[in-house]
C-alpha cells in the first residue's frame, strides 16, 4: 500500500490492495469477548462491562509502524501508508444503533471521539486527525456493530486544506470566524435550523450539497471539538446527536458523519505553513452529516458541481416535522 499526491487537486489517494479478511462465519470482532482480545487504546468504565471500546482497525488502512517514506517518483509525490486506524465500538450490543443509546451513551461516544483526537494529535507526525462513521450499506460500511472510525494521516485532507483556506481568508477580511457568522445568520433566519439543544445548533447548511445534509455547530467559537471549553456541556450535543440521527433514520437508509476540528500544530512545517496565525480564532469544530438518500438519481454531481433537488429550507422544516422521540 502507497499513498500517492495528485499533482493537480493536491488530493492524497491511498491505493493498494487491503487484505481481505472478511469471513462471512467469523464471529463480529466487535462483540464482547472477541474485542476484547484485541488491543485496547480505551475502554469506558475502565472495569467491569465496557460501555465504549477503542481498539486498532482489524484492516488498517495506515499503520503506526510503517516508514513515511515520502519519495518522488519523477514529478509525482508518494509515500507509505504511515498513520493510525482506529474504531470505536460505541456499544457492547450487537444489534443497538448509536441513535437507539441513551444521552448518557452517546455523550460517551462523543467523548471517545475527543480524546483518541486528544491523544493521537501528541504525535507530532501526524498532520490530522479525522474521526468518521459510514453507516448503512450504502454508505460502504464495514461491519453492522455500531461503530465509528478514527484515522490519523501525515497529510491534511483536501476538503480540510480548502475548509483551512477559506476560513483563513474570511478571517483576514473580517475578523470574524465564517462559522460563527453562519450560526448568528442562521440564528436569525431560523429557517434552516433542524434543532436546538442548549447553545448546539443542528441545521440545514445554506448550499447543501446533499438532501438532508446537517450540520452539528456549538454557537461558542472554539478550533478544538476535543478541548470542549468548560461549561459547553456536550452532553447536550449527545442529546442533539441522538435527536438529529432519529430523525434521519426514518427518511435515508445511510449516511456518512465526520468530525471536523482543526488539524494537528504540534508540526508547524509543510502545507498549512501560512494558516497557523489565526487558526484558533477562524476555524470552527462541527460535525457534519451527509444522507445517502436510495433515489440516488435525484442527487449526483455532475463535473464536479453537486445537484441537490431538495431545498435545504424544506429539508429543514422535513426534519423539524419527524418525532425525534420515538
Ligand atoms: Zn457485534
Ligand atoms: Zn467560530
Ligand atoms: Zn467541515
Amino acid at each position: 500500500m502507497e499513498i500517492r499526491r495528485d499533482p493537480i487537486t493536491q488530493s492524497w489517494v491511498v491505493c493498494g490492495q487491503r487484505e481481505q479478511t472478511d469471513d462471512k462465519d467469523a464471529p463480529c470482532p466487535f462483540d464482547p469477548g472477541v474485542a476484547d482480545s484485541a488491543k485496547t487504546l480505551l475502554i469506558w468504565p475502565p472495569e467491569g462491562t465496557w460501555q465504549v471500546r477503542v481498539i486498532p482497525h482489524p484492516d488498517a488502512l495506515y499503520r503506526v509502524e510503517n516508514d513515511p517514506g515520502r519519495a518522488a517518483e519523477g514529478i509525482y509525490d508518494k509515500m507509505g501508508p504511515l498513520g493510525a486506524h482506529e474504531v470505536i465500538i460505541e456499544t457492547p450490543e450487537h444489534d443497538k444503533k448509536l441513535w437507539q443509546l441513551s444521552d448518557e451513551q452517546i455523550d460517551r461516544v462523543v467523548w471517545a471521539w475527543g480524546t483518541r483526537i486528544a491523544d493521537l494529535k501528541k504525535d507530532a507526525r501526524f498532520k490530522y486527525v479525522s474521526v468518521f462513521q459510514n453507516q448503512g450499506a450504502l454508505a460502504g460500511e464495514e461491519w453492522t456493530h455500531a461503530h465509528s472510525e478514527v484515522t490519523a494521516t501525515i497529510f491534511v485532507p483536501r476538503r480540510i486544506k480548502y475548509e483551512l483556506s477559506a476560513a483563513h481568508e474570511w478571517f483576514k477580511d473580517r475578523e470574524r470566524c465564517v462559522f460563527c457568522d453562519i450560526v448568528r445568520q442562521e440564528e436569525k433566519q431560523g429557517k434552516r435550523i433542524v434543532d436546538v439543544q442548549g447553545e448546539y445548533y443542528a441545521l440545514c447548511p445554506y448550499a447543501s450539497r446533499v438532501p438532508f445534509e446537517i450540520w452539528l455547530l456549538h454557537r461558542r467559537h472554539n478550533h478544538l471539538f476535543e478541548q470542549p471549553r468548560p461549561g459547553s456541556n456536550r452532553r447536550q450535543l449527545a442529546a442533539l446527536l441522538g435527536r438529529v440521527l432519529r430523525r434521519l433514520e426514518k427518511i435515508a437508509p445511510a449516511f456518512h458523519l465526520v468530525v471536523h476540528t482543526a488539524p494537528n500544530t504540534r508540526n508547524k512545517k509543510g502545507e498549512l505553513a501560512g494558516y497557523w496565525k489565526t487558526l484558533a480564532d477562524d476555524y470552527h469544530w462541527h460535525i457534519e452529516i451527509m444522507p445517502i438518500l436510495e433515489k440516488r438519481s435525484k442527487s449526483y454531481s455532475i463535473k464536479e458541481v453537486y445537484f441537490n433537488a431538495n431545498l435545504p429550507e424544506q429539508a429543514a422544516e422535513q426534519l423539524r416535522a419527524i418525532d425525534p422521540n420515538t
